[in-house]
């Protein structure tokens, strides 16, 4: 008898992200009447490996950390997911994740399978030395199974291009030679790609305007509201307001939120930012140009565009019939909840899913893993074009789909993803009953 891949299918977890996913994974199933074998094969992961990594602490004593790297699926291409190193990472998280990358990698027609992974461990509490010790480490450990044409890490949550950095040195000295293509995200002396730190942020904006025209509005003049000036937040901000002339009318962080219903003065604020300490909002517009409010009054702002880009869970069905924006472009993973979701469709506000609307990231991170391959480098501006092409005609993709279905652009998305690793899984014959 043939031994399941594992004991617990993904079907049966706890985690509520992976619950939310597999739900709309499912309807997206019924709706494209696909085999139930290929549903039972896309249900599971393809590959877990779980890792106790040892090293020595900075006083000379042991200590131990739990890791993971989990493949969903490589029936498009090498898995490609993130690395995160937080204290509540577990193998269920790590699981939903790694499916939500096959998942994002299909809705955008990028080249590669899904893969997420982690260490259980609070970084803040290691010094610079311990944090390349368990980099190094776990990378060492998980090499078996990793590599630029089988699983591709990148950064994620508390790490960044210096991890990276470590990870490729290690698997690099293990093969012999220099494979900048082992890892994406990496610092640009070292394969990595220019406009990757702006990537994100560029795709929303790009989202934004290809929503805001499919309604026939003029993206010069919109008036957007943003939660959160982080990575994602500042350069969707910046971009909407110097390239398409949006109004952005305010922004948010953990320190404070501020508003101007005549538009906030973006330079004024990056200023600030660059300059205070921890690079918050705080202590910004005492000269009471601007007011104070809090993150929940700034998600129910009258806007035309609500871009929520700071943390999961954000609108729920606590206050999702008081948000007044008509777009809601999803910056930040998982900010809507399935509640939310439907009060929205009620009344009438389209979301463009984080699934879409945040992955310019990764599609900048496929162009670091081509030039890698090719050891041949693009200027900015070709970064930039090729991932407004992409960004665009995905965003018409989902659109046609969405459409001619008669869903939403969420379920759009998910229809075309899961189409997608479906009809590779059936063509490659997986189960094909000759294998
Ligand atoms: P970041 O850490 O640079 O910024 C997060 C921002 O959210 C900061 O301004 C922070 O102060 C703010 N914030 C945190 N907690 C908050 C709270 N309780 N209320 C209000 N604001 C709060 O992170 P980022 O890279 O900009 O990522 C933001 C979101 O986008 C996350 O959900 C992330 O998973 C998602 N995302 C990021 C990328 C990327 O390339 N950076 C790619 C895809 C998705």
């Amino acid at each position: 008898m043939a031994t399941p891949i594992q004991d617990k299918p993904l079907a049966e977890t706890q985690n509520s992200m992976l619950a939310t996913t597999l739900s709309l994974f499912d309807s997206a199933f019924e709706r494209l009447e696909l085999d139930e074998g290929i549903a039972a094969i896309m249900r599971q992961t393809e590959t877990e490996m779980a890792v106790t990594i040892p090293i020595v602490g900075d006083d000379g004593k042991i200590m131990t950390f739990k890791g993971y790297r989990v493949q969903h699926s490589s029936a498009r291409g090498p898995s490609k997911g993130g690395i995160r190193y937080h204290p509540d990472v577990d193998i269920e998280e790590v699981r939903a994740l790694a499916m939500l990358m096959t998942l994002k990698c299909a809705g955008v027609n990028l080249p590669f399978g899904g893969a997420k992974g982690g260490i259980s461990v609070n970084p803040a509490q290691l010094s610079m030395h311990e944090l390349e010790r368990l980099t190094r480490r776990f990378a060492k450990m998980i090499a078996p199974i990793l590599g630029g044409k089988r699983d591709i890490p990148a950064p994620d949550m508390n790490t960044n291009e210096q991890t990276m950095a470590w990870f490729m040195d290690e698997i690099s000295s293990r093969q012999g030679y220099y494979s900048p293509e082992i890892t994406t995200g990496k610092p640009i002396i070292l394969g990595g790609s220019e406009g990757r730190t702006e990537a994100t942020g560029r795709g929303v904006a790009i989202a934004t305007v290809e929503m805001l025209r499919k309604q026939g509005r003029d993206p010069e003049g919109a008036r957007v509201v943003i939660q959160g000036y982080g990575n994602v937040a500042y350069y969707a901000a910046n971009i909407l307001a110097d390239e398409y002339g949006c109004q952005i009318l305010a922004v948010s962080d953990v320190s404070d939120a501020i508003y101007n219903p005549n538009g906030l003065d973006l330079p004024s604020i990056n200023d600030h930012v660059l300059r205070s300490p921890g690079h918050l909002l705080q202590g910004y517009g005492q000269n009471g140009d601007v007011d104070h409010i809090t993150n929940a009054e700034l998600l129910t702002l009258e806007a035309d565009v609500l871009i929520p880009a700071a943390i999961e869970n954000q609108i729920t069905e606590k206050n999702a019939a008081q948000i007044k924006a008509q777009i809601i472009v999803e910056g930040a993973n998982g900010p809507t909840t399935y509640k939310a979701d439907a009060i929205l469709q009620d009344n009438g506000v389209v979301v463009v899913p984080d699934i879409l609307a945040n992955a310019g990231g990764v599609i900048v991170s496929y162009f670091e893993w081509v030039q890698d391959l090719q050891f041949f480098f693009w200027d900015i501006d070709e970064v930039r074009a090729r991932l407004h092409k992409k960004m665009s005609q995905s965003f018409e993709e989902a659109w046609t789909m969405a459409e001619t279905r008669g869903v939403d652009l969420r379920s759009g998305v998910y229809l075309l993803a899961v189409d997608r690793v479906a009809k590779a899984i059936q063509k490659r014959g997986f189960v094909s009953s000759g294998s």
